[in-house]
Order: C-alpha cells, then structure tokens, then sequence
C-alpha cells in the first residue's frame, strides 16, 4: 500500500483537484490512501477534506487544532501513514502527480528514498533565487546535507519513515533529514509548476524564520562564525596593543582616539550579535527540552492504525 501525505493550509480549491489527480496516477499502481492534513486552515479546507473522506475510504484527513507549520503536518501525516512506502507532495500541485509512477518504480527497482529534485525553480524572483543559493550553501557547509534543488516531493520506505520518526527533537526540518537518514536514494527531476490556485502561504518573514531555524537547527556554523572573528579580533588586538605599548615608551601616546571609538563599536557590535547568536541556539535548547508535542490533533476522518487496520 501506498501513503500519500499531503499537508494543507487554506487550500479548500486545490484539495478536490489534488486527491483527483493523485488517484488517477496511484490506482493503476497499487492500493493506496491520501492523508490530508489540515494545518489548522481559516477556510473551509476541512470540510472539503472530510467530505471526501466520507465519500471515499481512501481520502482520510487529519486537522489540527491550529497551525502547527507545514513541518509539523508532515510529520502527523507520516505517523499516520500506514503504508509500505509514504509519498510527501504539496497540495497546490507545483508538484506534478504523475512523477509518482516513476517514483514507485524506482522504490520497486530498489530504491529506498526518491527525491523529485527541481530542475528549474518556477516562476520566482531573482532576489528570491539569491536567497534560496545562500541558504542551501550555508547548510551544505556545515551539514554536509547537499540541499539545492531539493524539495519536499518524496517517496520514503518504512524504514526511513520509521527512521524520521524516531528522531526526538521538536523542531524539524524534514527537507534535510530525510536525506540526513540516509538510505539508498534515487533522485529524479521534475520541473515545478504553476500553483493550481490560491496563492503561496509563505512571505518573506516566514521564509526568513523558517531559513534562520533550519540552518540553526542543523548546523552550528553561525557560532563557529563568532570565534572566527573573536580570533581575528584577539590577533588584531595583540598587534595593536603592542603598538600602544611602544608609543607609549616613545613618548607619543596622545592621538588615536579614533581607533579607540573604532574599536570600541566594532568590538561591542561584534559581541552583541555573538551573543544573540548563542541566545537564538539557547531559545532552541529551551523548546526542545520542553517536550511539547509537535503538533495537536483536533478531528480525523478514516482514521487507521498501522497494527490493527481501520478502526
Ligand atoms: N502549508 C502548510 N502549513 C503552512 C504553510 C503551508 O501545511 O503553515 C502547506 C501548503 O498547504 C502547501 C505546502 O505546504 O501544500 C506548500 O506551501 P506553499 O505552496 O504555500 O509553498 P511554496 O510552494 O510557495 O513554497
Ligand atoms: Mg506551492
């Protein structure tokens, strides 16, 4: 059996289209579900979602208290999934259904992880393109986790499924730790497509948040960065302190105000950010030590389990 785990925030118009398309390609193949997760949406994207759940056993749905974020609905739909393999797509369709043919092929030839990677990234903005390069370029330093063309249209075996799962900490970044995990992986190209309608749920703050949380969550590069500097800043400071010292035994000590108040605010911006860099790390141990759920769930339709079948 198949899973697809597709997460949905307001797209009461796309989820229609999506469960059609996504049936059309997956029945030929085998017998599959599709777990909608409704991630706490302001329209009527749930009652869609259970509507079509009552109509079909195949369409199950899972809705949130609130927006828990796109992460965490994708790890509800994957603790949910009862499949052999689990398919993550987006419900706009900027993932095109009919790649999964390929996919399951490839798990069926042996593969235990299939990426759909971008070939080309749609229709975005040049200032768009920079930031998405920087990010993938920063986790790939540090991480080792090659990100850049990488998206969240994935087919994982139980055994990666059961893998994600098992990872305790609360802040997840599914994107790099499915490929974190490992496994035989196949990748296969695809081109994103037009959003089917609606419009992008992310804005610029949320995408920077969202960067600034992935990258912290998975490498510590940005408090390496600080000693860098705090060891430019000592050898600097060395040479300038013997600097000092010798005009002052010359006898000419009086000037250099300048690179007094240079230093000082270079040094104390330094420090400040430094330690807003180890507070934001901090602020990340604080809410994983937490233990609070990744996300709540209010309503199910079709709900199974994976021992003991539908119940
Ligand atoms: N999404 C979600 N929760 C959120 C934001 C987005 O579940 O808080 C879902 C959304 O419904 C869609 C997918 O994540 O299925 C990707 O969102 P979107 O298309 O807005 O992102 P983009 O394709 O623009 O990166
Ligand atoms: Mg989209």
């Amino acid at each position: 059996m198949i899973s697809v785990v597709v997460p949905a925030y307001n797209e009461e118009t796309n989820i229609p289209a999506a469960a059609e398309r996504i049936g059309k390609v997956l029945a030929p193949l085998s017998e599959y579900e599709i777990i909608f997760v409704d991630d706490g949406s302001k329209d009527n994207t749930w009652q869609v979602i259970s509507e079509l759940g009552k109509e079909n056993s195949y369409i199950r749905g899972i809705h949130f208290s609130r927006n828990f974020g796109k992460e965490a609905a994708l790890f509800a739909g994957l603790e949910g999934a009862v499949g052999d393999c689990v398919i993550v797509i987006d419900c706009d369709l900027q993932h095109p259904p009919e790649l999964m043919k390929d996919m399951y092929e490839a798990y069926q030839n042996g593969a235990e992880v299939v990426e759909a990677v971008k070939r080309s990234r749609g229709k975005e903005s040049f200032f768009y393109k920079m930031c998405a390069k920087t990010f993938y370029r920063t986790m790939k330093k540090d991480s080792g986790v090659d990100l850049d063309g990488a998206s969240d249209y994935k087919l994982l075996c139980r055994g990666a499924v059961d893998a994600l799962l098992s990872m305790p900490e609360r802040l997840t970044f599914f994107r790099a730790l499915s490929s974190w995990v490992g496994f035989e992986t196949v990748k296969i190209p695809f081109d994103v497509q037009e959003r089917n309608s609606g419009t992008t749920k992310w804005n610029f703050k949320k995408l920077f948040k969202y960067a600034i949380s992935s990258i912290t969550g998975f490498t510590n590069f940005p408090m390496q960065i600080m000693t860098v500097c705090g060891t430019f800043f000592f050898i600097f400071a060395l040479i300038l302190g013997i600097q000092t010292l010798v005009n002052f035994c010359l006898g000419k000590s009086a000037d250099g105000f300048t690179t007094v108040i240079l230093l000082l605010l270079i040094i104390g911006g330094l420090l400040m950010v430094g330690i807003g860099i180890v507070g934001y790390y901090l602020s990340k141990i604080y809410e994983e030590i937490k233990h609070r759920p990744r996300y709540i769930v209010s309503k199910q339709v079709n709900k199974r389990t994976r021992n003991n079948g539908e119940n």
